[in-house]
């Protein structure tokens, strides 16, 4: 059976065809990193780190690439602000980026590509899309010549005579009509620029994306996702960037997820309802969090409040315990010849029957009530005089593979013995010897997570347990 995928593109559920056999090129659109993350940008973060644990457990090797917006509006405002640098800001949350989303269960991308790292390929991608007549520079910015890419609007299902309408050119613009966005900008006094062929200046923030995911996934990609809000512009404006330039189809699949709301109404400053996922994971139990944003499905809204998660919690620790008494049962009985085929065969049933709900466009909300059944099943099966430890293996091995699919961990951890620690932190040394400083970091956060805190001092690397 193959993953049905709801494509935005076409409005309807499609079986997923790899460009590659066995591969997943997937590229999403990540945060602009001039502050800590809220719970909107959560959900996207955790739901398709689902969708890549689903395909890799279906066999796929996934190619994940999430960037990060390193340089925009919003950083330039918040080094003013702050007296800091765009760099120092955008560092600065990249890491705390990565461990919120981290403590939530998201695997690091394969690439995490930032616009500062990237400026050549994007200068590169803005004057081929000159050469071809796409853009053209009006004193010192570069625009898209949206009327010239006959297929725009395709992806929020508008016509250009449509969104034209609705727009007009603003008293002082450059552009040549209302629908052409900025593709380069003219530097500012005082702002972070790069020397481009159109001077100085800094990118727009869409061309970042359709430069990168060239970069690392090719022209052609199998899946692109975001919020929902992405749509249009800023998705439409990818795909007339892409296929203008690279005269190939850009992505195949379009997901995205649908918004949160808090007690039943929108997240804003404004109300004071405004959450981040920096506070939430110190106050809530990380797994519970990505457990409650799992029960639906990504592309419905989805309702935040603390009365929620306190059932989500409840919820949790049913499936919980009724894992932890399988594994103590089995712990205490010895093994029985008795026949229990037919258990057997009713566990089977609910791993097929999960696969068979994350296979209809990764219905998680669904997928969890099959977790449910298993609960319930287990606890009925406890109440059973004798038990077999074939099938209480069989319950223990399906609940951590089906709560390993959706990114959540029912074991507890065992404590690391000092040389394991020992070893880790040699691998880290070396590893930073050969400057993979994305392995250093992970070994660093593993024992983070693990309670070990680490002190680089001129000696060498103390550690300690939290
Ligand atoms: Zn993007």
């Amino acid at each position: 059976m193959a993953i049905n995928i709801y494509n935005t593109l076409t409005r309807k559920k499609e079986p997923f065809q790899p460009l590659e056999e066995g591969k997943v090129k997937m590229y999403v659109c990540g945060p602009t990193v001039y502050n800590y993350i809220h719970i909107g940008n959560a959900r996207p973060a955790i739901v398709f780190d689902t969708v890549r644990r689903y395909f890799e457990y279906r066999g796929y090797d996934v190619h994940y690439v999430l960037n990060f917006t390193d340089v925009d509006d919003k950083l330039i405002k918040a080094s003013n602000e702050m007296g800091e640098g765009v760099t120092d800001i955008a560092n600065r949350f990249i890491t705390a980026y990565k461990e919120d989303v981290g403590a939530l269960g998201v695997k690091e991308a394969v690439d995490h590509p930032r616009v500062t790292e990237n400026m050549d390929e994007i200068i590169s991608f803005i004057q081929g899309l000159i050469d071809k007549g796409f853009a053209y520079e009006a004193g010192g910015d570069v625009y898209f010549r949206t009327r010239s890419f006959d297929q725009y609007g395709k992806l929020s299902h508008q016509s250009i005579d449509e969104l034209r309408s609705g727009s007009r050119i603003e008293v002082g613009d450059k552009k040549e009509d209302p629908l052409d966005f900025t593709l380069w900008k003219d530097a500012k006094e005082g702002e972070i620029t790069w020397e481009s062929p159109w001077g100085s200046g800094r990118p727009g923030w869409h061309i970042e994306c359709s430069a990168m995911a060239k970069k690392y996934l090719g022209d052609t990609i199998d899946i692109h996702a975001g919020g929902q809000d992405l749509t249009f512009p800023h998705h439409e404006n990818e795909i007339a960037q892409s296929e203008a330039h690279n005269g190939e189809s850009f992505a195949r699949y379009w997901m995205h997820n649908g918004y949160i709301n808090i007690d039943n109404e929108k997240m804003s400053k404004s109300l004071g309802n405004f959450i981040l996922a920096h506070d939430l994971v110190k106050k809530h139990d990380p797994q519970v969090i990505r457990f409650f944003m799992l029960s639906v499905q990504y592309r419905h809204p989805i309702n935040f409040s603390d009365e929620l998660l306190k059932g989500a919690k409840s919820s949790f620790d049913r499936i919980k315990n009724a894992y932890e008494n399988i594994q103590h049962r089995k712990n205490s009985t010895m093994s029985l010849k008795e026949d229990q085929s037919e258990w057997l065969d009713k566990v089977a049933g609910y791993k097929e029957q999960f696969i068979k709900e994350m296979d209809d466009d990764f219905n998680t909300a669904n997928a969890i009530s099959v977790l449910f059944d298993l609960t319930k099943a287990a606890n009925l099966y406890l109440q059973e005089e004798q038990t077999h430890e074939k099938v209480l293996t069989a319950f223990e091995e399906l609940f951590e593979e089906l709560t390993g699919v959706l990114g959540i961990q029912l074991q507890a951890q065992e404590e690391l013995l000092d040389e394991e620690v020992d070893a880790l932190i040699e691998e880290r040394k070396q590893a930073r010897k050969n400057r993979d400083f994305a392995r250093a970091d992970e070994i660093r956060d593993e024992l983070k997570d693990r309670s070990i805190i680490l002190e680089d001092t001129s000696q060498g690397t103390r550690w300690k347990r939290g």
